[in-house]
């Protein structure tokens, strides 16, 4: 499998050269030349694995340059009970017949990031081992993503974490976890910002190829596309779960930010996965479902604080992988566009015949406010007893709203209510329930440095501390 930039500048590249890398030396994102295809052999081969063997089959057909036998050692050891609570790993949970959440929060951080970062930590650990070499992984953060990259890598040999988070920003829960690492190969930086900047700095950083070759700067934000294959998995767990042959259809509502989980469920079902609908779901910053509404793809100079912060992003990082899809995988298409939005405008895909596709994938939008999210919480916990997160609650209130008889419908579970009290108490006027090992997690010491939105500040601290 070789893989190709979205803007079509990158000569094609292994698995394992683009592990390290954030974005294409282009500045577009890596994308493999074709998607595996499964048959249905494959596919019914794949119903009753559990879910280290689904992860190999799926995996394999993307990392095809590591040795099947290590492969399968670095996936083994990474989804174990242990980690993930259960070995269930994604643990799936019926609330009516056809109704369904997807359990992805049972890692370390309780949010869905741990599923894809894990395997990244190993990853990352062996191909370093084996090239002899380090690494400096400059990363953005809303919340999940740095504390998920901070537990997979933390006390990992060649490996140091420089994780910018927008200051104040997070929940009291999400800070403390990351801020409370003392590890000494982990980095905090609270930016005077929003995420959006946060961001903006780890671009500028990875342009400059001369600094990113000197300092080894990698990343691991949902650009990264071991992440988004990792993702991949446990649509066809979901899908084998709730299914008794490999003709049935299946519907999937997915808390959308990055665009980076819904991007892995819409490469399930390139590679042949019978999938009915994706459906986007996005909280009060709504830039992907205008995009599913209408066409435009508008980000916004503004992020609005929300109470599902994980996705309060205005520009969808992954959402370029999806476009090269949509626009018939032409690089000078996908080149064109983002001259446009990166010059701070917007396209219009409306009025073109590409548009069209998007009925031809069958994806799907809506938004959810806050009140929508207390609404929710609430009917959720009153009808089937089942708590859920703000992450979580946009999916299913945007997913019931696109929900179609006799077709299955899963809710991916994209994070644990323990990591958002507040809206839980507001909605349910009770606290969620938290893992023993977290409690008093607020109170541990805190370990981190402020910095102004200035690329230049980053990279000094970079040459410093590494
Ligand atoms: C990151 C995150 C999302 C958004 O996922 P994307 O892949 O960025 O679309 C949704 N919910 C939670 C809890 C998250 O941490």
């Amino acid at each position: 499998m070789k893989y190709l930039s979205t803007r079509g500048g990158m000569p094609p590249k292994t698995f394992t050269e683009i592990l390290l890398g954030g974005l294409a030396t282009d500045g577009g994102l890596t994308v493999p030349e074709a998607y595996p295809r499964l048959s249905g052999e494959d596919l019914a081969a794949m119903r009753g694995m559990r879910y280290r063997e689904l992860a190999f089959e799926v995996m394999r057909r993307f990392a095809d340059d590591i040795p099947a036998a290590d492969l399968r050692a670095i996936i083994d050891k990474t989804y174990t009970a242990e980690v993930f609570r259960s070995d269930e790993i994604t643990p799936l949970k019926t609330l009516e017949p056809g109704l369904h959440i997807l359990g992805l929060s049972y890692g370390p951080t309780l949010a869905f990031k741990d599923v894809a970062m894990q395997l990244l930590g190993n990853l990352f650990e062996y191909v370093l081992a084996k090239e002899n070499t380090e690494i400096n992984i400059l990363g953005a953060t809303s919340g999940d993503t740095g504390s998920a990259a901070e537990y997979a890598m933390r006390g990992k040999r060649g490996i140091r974490v420089f994780m910018l988070s927008p200051q104040g920003k997070m929940s009291p829960f999400q800070t403390a976890q990351m801020f409370s690492l003392q590890d000494p190969n982990i980095f905090n930086i609270a930016v005077k910002g929003v995420f959006d900047d946060c961001q903006d700095i780890v671009k500028a950083v990875s342009n400059d190829l001369e600094f990113k070759a000197k300092y080894k700067i990698g990343a691991v934000n949902s650009i990264n596309w071991a992440r988004v294959t990792a993702q991949v998995v446990y649509y066809f767990k979901a899908y084998f779960a709730v299914t008794k042959s490999n003709d049935e259809e299946v519907s999937f509502s997915v808390p959308s930010g990055n665009f980076g989980n819904v991007c892995a469920g819409h490469i399930a079902r390139q590679m042949g996965l019978p999938i009915r609908k994706l459906i986007v779901a996005t909280n009060e910053n709504d830039v992907l479902d205008e995009f599913f509404r209408t066409g435009v793809y508008r980000p916004r100079p503004e992020t609005q604080h929300t109470s599902s912060p994980s996705m309060d992003i205005s520009k969808a990082s992954n959402f370029e992988r999806f476009v090269y899809d949509l626009v018939g995988r032409d690089p000078a298409v996908v080149k064109d566009l983002w001259k446009q939005v990166d010059g701070g405008g917007s396209f219009d895909l409306g009025k073109t015949p590409f548009f069209a596709k998007v009925k031809e994938f069958v994806m799907e939008s809506g938004v959810s406010c806050h009140a929508n999210r207390l609404e929710t919480i609430r009917h959720m916990y009153r009808q089937y007893g089942v708590m859920i997160d703000t992450h979580t609650a946009d999916g299913v209130k945007v997913g019931l709203e696109h929900r179609e008889p006799g077709i299955p419908l899963v809710c991916l579970e994209t994070a644990l209510p323990a990591k958002f009290e507040e809206t839980i108490r507001e909605a349910l006027g009770r606290e969620p329930e938290r893992p023993a090992e977290l409690v008093g997690l607020e109170k541990l010491p805190q370990r981190f440095e402020v910095m102004a939105a200035d690329a230049e500040a980053v990279k000094r601290f970079i040459v410093t501390h590494s």
